[in-house]
C-alpha cells in the first residue's frame, strides 16, 4: 500500500476525531512572551458549528489505531479501517502550519490507544512538548489523557497542556463492562482524581509563587455518551454533579449516541439520535453549574428522566408552583435565577436596576427577561402579567406552545455548520 501523504493522514485522523465533542476551550489566559500564539481568556473557540461543535481548534487524532474494542467507537480494533499514526513532529508541524495560515487558534489532540496506554501518553507528551518548547507555541492545547496511563505521565502532560480530558463515555459501571470491557472504571477515575488534585494543589501553590508551573489551567473535562447503555438521566446528572463537586471538573460534555458500528450490544436507534435528550442534559448541567440547582431537585427515582418537551427549569417551576409568583422588586438573586424566562444576565440586571427604584412589568423585557415565559411566574409592584394564573397542567400547556422547534439531526462536522432549530449558544451550553 503506498505511503500516505501528511494531508491524507490528516483527512483520516480529523474524520476519526469528529465524534469527540469535549473540545470546547475556556478559562485559559496566557500572554505570549517570545513564542507565537496566545491562549485567550474565555477560550479560543469563538466559532461554533450550528450543531454546537467548535471549529477553531485543529481537532485530530494522533492515531486511529486502537488496541481496544469499544462497541460504540468508529476506531475500535475490530473495524476494518485504514489505520494511520502521526509522529509527534508531524503533529507539531501540522499545528504550526495551520496556525500560521490563520486557520486555527489551537489544538485538540485525541487518540486511540497504540501498544499500551503509557506508550500512547509518551507520544502525546512529546507532541505537546515539541509545540511548547521547540516551536514556542503558546496557543491553546487540549489533550486527551489515556485511561490506565501512569499518573506521572498524566502530570507531565498537564504541565504542558491548557486542558486535559479523560473521556468517561459510559455513565454506569455496567455500561462500561458491556460496551468497553477493555477499560475499567478505576482506570478512568484514577487519572481524573489525580488531575483534580493537581489542579487544586497547583492553584494554591501559585498563589504563593508564580514560578510554580501551571497545571492544566483551563481545567479538565470529560464526555458522556447519552443513550448507548440504557442509563437514566438521573444516573447521568448525578454522575456529573459528583464530577463537578469532587474532581474539580470544568465541563462535562454530553454526546447523543450515534450508531457507527453494527453490534448486537448496542441499542437500535430509531429515527434520529437522541439529540433533544442531549440538549436537555446540557440544560440540566447549566442549571447545576450556574443556577444553584442540585441534581436531586431536577430528577429523582420516581422521575428518573428529563421531560423532553419542556426545559428542566420550567419543569422544576411547575412542580414548585407554591414558590411563585416571585416579586421582582424583593426576591434575592438566587430566587430570581429560578424563574423561567430569567437568566443570569437578566437576574443581574434586575438586581442592579431596582437599586434606582421599583421596577414595573414594562421594565422587565428591557432587562432581558423573556416575558412569554416569566409572565406566569413573576409580579412587579404586586402586578401579575398573566391574565390568569393557571394550574400546573394549564401552565404546562401554555409553556409548551412556546417551546422552540426540535433541533434537526446533524452529523457533527469539523468544518461545516448546519441549521438547527434551537439557539446555537444554548445548544452547546444548555444556557437557559
Ligand atoms: S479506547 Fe477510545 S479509541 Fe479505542 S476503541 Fe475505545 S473509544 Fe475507541
Amino acid at each position: 500500500m503506498p505511503e500516505l501523504t501528511l494531508a491524507e493522514k490528516l483527512e483520516i485522523l480529523a474524520d476519526g476525531a469528529k465524534y469527540d465533542v469535549s473540545c470546547a476551550s475556556s478559562g485559559s489566559s496566557r500572554r505570549n512572551r517570545d513564542g507565537i500564539g496566545n491562549a485567550a481568556q474565555c477560550g479560543i473557540c469563538h466559532s461554533w458549528t450550528a450543531d454546537g461543535r467548535c471549529v477553531s481548534l485543529l481537532k485530530i487524532l494522533l492515531t486511529n489505531a486502537c488496541i481496544y474494542d469499544c462497541a460504540y467507537c468508529v476506531n475500535r480494533r475490530s473495524n476494518d479501517t485504514r489505520r494511520v499514526i502521526l509522529t509527534p513532529p508531524e503533529v507539531a508541524e501540522l499545528t504550526i502550519g495551520f496556525y500560521r495560515r490563520n486557520a486555527i487558534e489551537g489544538l485538540f489532540l485525541s487518540t486511540g490507544v497504540v501498544k499500551t496506554p503509557d506508550h500512547t501518553m509518551e507520544l502525546l507528551i512529546e507532541a505537546t512538548r515539541l509545540l511548547r518548547e521547540e516551536h514556542r507555541f503558546n496557543g491553546y492545547i487540549h489533550v486527551k489523557v489515556v485511561p490506565g496511563a501512569d499518573l506521572l505521565l498524566v502530570e507531565r502532560l498537564g504541565r504542558l497542556a491548557d486542558r486535559v480530558s479523560i473521556n468517561m463515555e459510559l455513565p454506569t459501571r455496567e455500561g462500561l463492562q458491556l460496551l468497553a470491557p477493555d477499560k475499567s472504571r478505576e482506570a478512568i477515575v484514577a487519572p481524573m482524581r489525580r488531575v483534580g488534585e493537581l489542579i487544586v494543589q497547583t492553584k494554591e501553590e501559585r498563589k504563593v509563587s508564580r514560578k510554580i508551573p501551571p497545571f492544566a489551567p483551563a481545567g479538565q473535562s470529560t464526555q458522556l455518551i447519552v443513550g448507548a447503555a440504557g442509563e437514566s438521566d438521573l444516573q447521568i446528572v448525578t454522575l456529573a454533579a459528583g464530577l463537578y463537586g469532587r474532581l474539580a471538573m470544568k465541563r462535562v460534555y454530553y454526546s447523543a449516541f450515534i450508531p457507527v458500528n453494527r453490534d448486537e450490544r448496542l441499542p437500535a436507534v430509531v429515527g434520529t439520535p437522541p439529540l433533544v435528550r442531549e440538549h436537555r442534559l446540557y440544560q440540566a448541567d447549566w442549571l447545576m453549574r450556574y443556577y444553584g440547582f442540585a441534581a436531586g431537585e431536577l430528577l429523582n427515582e420516581e422521575r428518573p428522566n428529563l421531560d423532553l418537551s419542556l426545559d428542566p427549569k420550567a419543569g422544576w417551576a411547575l412542580r414548585n408552583l407554591h414558590l411563585f409568583p416571585v416579586e421582582v422588586n424583593r426576591a434575592d438573586y438566587e430566587t430570581l435565577l429560578r424563574v423561567p424566562g430569567i437568566g443570569v444576565r437578566s437576574a443581574q440586571r434586575i438586581v442592579r436596576a431596582r437599586r434606582g427604584g421599583h421596577l414595573s412589568l414594562d421594565d422587565l423585557p428591557k432587562l432581558g427577561v423573556v416575558m412569554k415565559r416569566a409572565r406566569y411566574f413573576v409580579t412587579a409592584r404586586g402586578r401579575f402579567a398573566a391574565d390568569l394564573a393557571p394550574d400546573a397542567a394549564g401552565l404546562r400547556a401554555r409553556l409548551l406552545e412556546k417551546t422552540p422547534a426540535r433541533p434537526r439531526w446533524n452529523q457533527p462536522s469539523l468544518f461545516e455548520g448546519g441549521a438547527a432549530g434551537i439557539d446555537l449558544r444554548s445548544a452547546i451550553t444548555g444556557e437557559l
